[in-house]
């Protein structure tokens, strides 16, 4: 496996090698089996595995968090290597983010919503990020979680209007075994809080569970995960959503097809996690 830093370099070994099938995984690091989830896929489908691992600034909107999140990229590494991954690409800030650095990439309407009004700018640098590093990766397919998804929505959005001829892969969202969706951010919740956090899995598939049953009305489907995560004292709600899954546009009435989604403080651990009923 190779480990590379500069741009130049990483762009040398995707041309040395056009004619493969070159699979793409984006992260910012931290590893854990959400993301090797992701890794196995892109192994198992592509002659060539590129990972990057960037702790990306432009999509942090607070100055602690970016501060805050955690960085193994030894481990990483190992990690990396240990699924047969052919290239560990980890760029440097000052190379992704040139001085006079001043082009964005947005997408506009799905990026507006959710994490979009409740994190002002967090998804125009990812979507910026990505595009960049599509640029000089020039994966065949790339890999995201649907634990992001609106991410998932907003990077196949934007494959689509840019005419990026790449496949965009959704992988289904990894859990810890009482239900809570691996991050990397739990590792900074305390221990009464890491207890209370399966507290967003419960609410989501309670509300799965509801809709299975014909309780089809978003505005109840809302209010029954307001009420579960509003019994757990140390969850401040963030947001609770019941949405389309594509334009992500928050729905009324009764829904045949919704994301539902949360985003949910733990003190000033911010967890976010989705479910799909269709
Ligand atoms: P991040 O390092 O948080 O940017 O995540 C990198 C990729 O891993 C993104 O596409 C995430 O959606 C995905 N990912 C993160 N956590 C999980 C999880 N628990 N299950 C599946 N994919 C995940």
């Amino acid at each position: 496996m190779e480990i590379i830093t500069p741009i130049q370099a990483m762009r040398a070994v995707r041309r040395a090698e056009p004619e493969l099938s070159w699979g793409f995984v984006p992260t910012l690091g931290a590893l854990h089996e959400g993301h090797l989830s992701l890794v196995r896929r892109a192994r198992a489908e592509n002659d060539r595995v590129v990972a990057s691992i960037f702790v990306n600034p432009m999509q942090f909107e607070r100055q602690s968090d970016l501060q805050a999140y955690p960085r193994t990229v030894e481990r990483d590494a190992d990690l990396l290597n240990a699924e047969g991954v052919d290239v560990v690409w980890t760029p440097d800030e000052a190379e992704m983010y040139p001085p006079g650095f001043q082009t964005v990439v947005d997408v506009q309407a799905v990026t507006r919503r959710l994490e979009g009004e409740h994190r002002p700018g967090h998804l125009q640098g990812v979507t910026t990020i990505v595009t960049k590093l599509f640029n000089v990766v020039r994966p065949t397919r790339a890999y995201f979680g649907q634990k992001d998804a609106q991410q998932a929505a907003a990077v196949r959005r934007l494959v689509l209007d840019l005419s990026m001829d790449i496949a965009i892969v959704v992988c289904p969202t990894v859990r810890e075994a009482d239900g809570l969706a691996m991050s990397s951010r739990n590792v900074l919740l305390t221990q009464e809080q890491r207890a209370a956090a399966p507290v967003l899995y419960r609410a989501l598939s309670e509300a799965v569970r509801a809709w299975e049953a014909g309780e089809h009305q978003a505005e109840i489907l809302r209010s029954w995960m307001k009420t579960r995560i509003e019994s757990e004292p140390l969850a401040q709600i963030d947001y609770i959503s019941v949405a389309d899954p594509d334009t992500l546009e928050e729905l009324h009435g009764p829904v045949d097809r919704a994301l539902l989604s949360l985003a949910v403080y733990f003190g000033d651990v911010r967890l976010i996690d989705n479910m799909t009923v269709s």
